[in-house]
């Protein structure tokens, strides 16, 4: 299902992904039209896999930005505070900055300081990202992104970009109520999305989504 909505451009793989059903709201659609993933995958950026950014490391593939867009987006309101953990090339944060904007604020969390300035580069490459990162609506940091970023919490939205072995209490903690997360867990060999919705009220639930294969969120290498 996910190659075949690759396309030849960034427009024709944005329509595609609508059309099988992987975009499904129209806001979705207008941030990733919005966002050239040219910017961001070294090579075939237009077509719906991951591919490699260096540093073990993968920019996800298309359908999997849009999914997680399409979860998060009840609470990616005009200047909603996002955290995006493992932002690696930096494409989700910025259609994440894209969502929330006017007045949003997206933070991009890295383990690996060549990331951290592979994200900032590919983010200035366009006018809107340099807007985004000229005016605080995006802003990348050096982290272990399994404590979360404190610092601007709490949280209306936070999606991990890498596979955790756990449910981090940290990320939980960060969350808005009402807030929602968005990370692939890992649990016997196998990785699920979970979307972990914390209500009003303060109470947390976890609901298993997907089957997914994510690099994992793990230590920083130190080779
Ligand atoms: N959303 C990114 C995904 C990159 S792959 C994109 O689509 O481009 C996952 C990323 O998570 C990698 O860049 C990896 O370096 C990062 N990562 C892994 N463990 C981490 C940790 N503990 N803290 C922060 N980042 C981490």
């Amino acid at each position: 299902m996910a190659w075949r909505s690759s396309g030849a451009t960034n427009e024709a793989l944005i329509e595609n992904l609508a059309r099988n059903g992987l975009i499904k709201q129209e806001r979705v659609k207008k941030a990733m039209l919005g966002v050239d993933r040219a910017h961001y995958a070294p090579y075939a950026p237009y077509e719906d896999s991951p591919q490699t950014i260096g540093h073990r490391a993968t920019i996800s593939a298309p359908h999997m930005h849009a999914a997680a867009c399409e979860s998060l987006l009840p609470y990616l309101r005009p200047g909603a505070h996002v955290l995006d953990i493992g932002s690696g090339s930096g494409y989700l944060t910025h259609v994440l900055a894209e969502l929330v904007k006017p007045g949003g604020k997206v933070v991009g969390v890295e383990h690996i300081q060549p990331l951290v300035e592979m994200g900032t580069g590919n983010t200035r490459k366009s006018a809107e990202g340099r807007d985004l990162m000229d005016n605080g609506g995006i802003r990348y940091v050096k982290a272990d992104g399994r404590l979360g970023w404190p610092q601007d919490a709490p949280y209306d939205a936070i999606h991990v970009g890498a596979a955790a072995a756990g449910f981090h209490q940290a990320l939980i903690d960060q969350l808005k109520a009402p807030g929602r997360l968005f990370m692939p867990v890992e649990e016997d060999h196998m990785q699920h999305i979970y979307v972990i919705d914390k209500k009003e009220d303060g109470t947390v639930t976890k609901t298993k989504d997907m089957g997914v294969r994510y690099v994992p969120l793990t230590d920083a290498p130190t080779d």
